[in-house]
């Protein structure tokens, strides 16, 4: 991800990454040829439209084991009037600790996650969703647009910044090994693209790919000024994890949507939607 302007403390993959992986992914499948436009523009559209606290969706840590609330039951009886006043269900002094959390985004899944749902995850959710809804109704192009929101989360997933845990201060602190990154990244893209691997497998389904990535970017560790000499090897393994599980993701929406995957086919194959 990429936020326009220098003001920004966000970092990624640009939107040129975002763009580039896209295009990689819809090599193979044809029946996306007609799309092409509108997954290469769509795919970058969060970062555009996501600006400010938004912005912070675009992250994700991993799913937190919730800690055991030391309640007891005066406390809980305490809870009730502050629960009234839209505070946790939790006892009094966890709800004072649980805002603190929020602000120092200890429970979070992404920065400043303050609803549980401005993290990436839920943020893909929502584009499925979104994009399930057009299939339904018919809507084709409105689907693609979808499909390809969705897929710039599953994208930034494999960028090691985006679950690299901290906090917005340390995010701040950061900065500027993350441009740096970033812009190595996007240096680079010609040689990631031209190099990119991937496989023909029986494609995973959405959340299975979401968590594939989110594991695998896990493993690979933070990026640091010691691995700096490992940043191409790194980036080209993250290239191929995105585009990959973006082709999986797009060839699952093939199905949904009944795409032939015959390009000569594609205008008079009767199992084709439109
Ligand atoms: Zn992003």
């Amino acid at each position: 991800m990429k936020i326009q302007g220098n003001n920004s403390i966000n970092f990624g993959w640009s939107c040129e990454t975002h763009r580039q992986i896209m295009s990689a992914a819809i090599k193979d499948l044809p029946q996306f040829e007609k799309y092409r436009n509108t997954l290469e523009d769509y795919v970058q559209r969060p970062d555009h439209d996501d600006i400010g606290f938004l912005a912070n969706k675009h992250f994700y840590f991993g799913e937190k084991i919730p800690e055991k609330n030391f309640s007891n039951d005066e406390f809980v009886k305490e809870s009730v009037n502050l629960n009234k006043l839209g505070f946790l269900n939790t006892p009094v002094a966890n709800s004072v600790t649980n805002i603190f959390k929020k602000i120092f985004n200890t429970d979070g899944v992404s920065f400043m996650d303050y609803n549980g749902r401005n993290n990436a995850k839920a943020a893909y959710e929502d584009q499925i969703e979104i994009m399930d809804t057009a299939i339904e109704d018919e809507d084709e192009e409105f689907a693609i647009q979808n499909a390809a929101r969705a897929c710039h989360f599953l994208q930034d997933i494999t960028q090691p910044q985006h679950i690299e845990e901290t906090s917005t201060i340390g995010k701040a602190v950061d900065l500027k090994i993350h441009t740096d990154y970033e812009k190595f990244a996007e240096d680079n893209l010609d040689t990631f693209t031209k190099n990119c691997q991937t496989s023909n497998t029986e494609p995973r389904n959405s959340m299975k790919l979401f968590a594939d990535n989110f594991t695998a970017t896990k493993e690979l560790g933070k990026i640091t000024r010691e691995n700096e000499p490992n940043w191409n090897e790194i980036t080209q393994k993250q290239f191929d994890m995105a585009v990959q599980s973006t082709k999986e993701f797009l060839q699952n929406v093939s199905i949904q949507m009944g795409l032939s995957k015959n390009i000569e086919n594609t205008d008079n194959n009767t199992t084709d939607n439109k």
